[in-house]
């Protein structure tokens, strides 16, 4: 026994629909939108780890500063209490003294200077940070709503393709044991869709046109078993007459 001409176009309409069902999901705009979504937030974050690099390097500079600032007072003090004190003795020590203390009272002014700038480059960077920080807790949030919606949408289709599954299930326990491997090496190699109808001549598997000689062999195939059906000459399919 060999199963009926319309239960095989029922299967290819199933398969069809099976098929269909994973091309919506994987074209789906809110899929194309998070793996966008990814690209967005992976490169704010390369922006924020270099921000936070940049403030780095400024705590750095300004704590080192901060140091000599320091060591530069204690030497001034110092400096300016023994010339206070008239430690230099004779006339060229004093003016060595006053030359010393000139070089450090410089570094000092020019080290305040440094720090001032460091301040402003700082506050930039700061605020810098806060705005990538608020922008990649948008893009989390704008992530975690599509992906949600996503994740309903691939639910749903999982669902509509079981309801499909469980109808095909029935119509592939009826093909003939000669025709099972054919069906499924076909259906594997062409994506889901091992048949193809023929409308107006032309197979819709490939938008070939089908030779006059095929076509009569097709029109007068519909009692044949079907491992002897026709198969397209361009795409391979299992040809269908609806
Ligand atoms: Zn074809």
């Amino acid at each position: 026994m060999t199963i009926s001409y319309e239960k095989l176009l029922e299967l290819a309409r199933l398969d069809d629909e099976v098929a269909h069902s994973a091309e919506l999901l994987l074209r789906s705009p809110k899929r194309k939108l998070l793996s966008e979504l990814e690209v967005e937030r992976s490169e704010s974050e390369r922006r924020l780890k270099v921000v936070d690099g940049g403030i780095g390097e400024l705590e750095e500079e300004s704590s080192e500063l901060s140091s000599e600032s320091e060591l530069i007072s204690k030497k001034l003090s110092e400096l300016e209490s023994a010339e206070k004190k008239g430690l230099g003795i004779s006339h060229r020590n004093v003016e060595v003294l006053a030359h010393e203390i000139e070089v450090l009272h410089n570094r000092a002014e020019e080290i305040e200077l440094r720090q001032l700038e460091i301040m402003e480059s700082f506050e930039d960077l700061s605020a810098k940070k806060e705005e990538l920080e608020s922008e990649l807790a948008e893009l989390d949030s704008v992530f975690q709503n599509t992906k949600e919606e996503h994740d309903s949408e691939v639910i749903g289709s999982r669902s509509l393709v079981e309801g499909l599954e469980k109808e095909r299930s029935d119509l592939v326990r009826e093909l003939p044991d000669e025709f099972l491997p054919i069906y499924n090496k076909l259906r594997n190699a062409k994506l889901g869709r091992a048949f193809a109808y023929v409308m107006k001549g032309v197979c819709l598997g490939c938008r070939v046109k089908v030779s006059p000689l095929e076509l009569t062999r097709l029109k007068q195939s519909k009692d044949l078993p079907p491992e002897m059906l026709p198969r397209c000459q361009e795409c391979d399919r299992i040809m269908l007459l609806p």
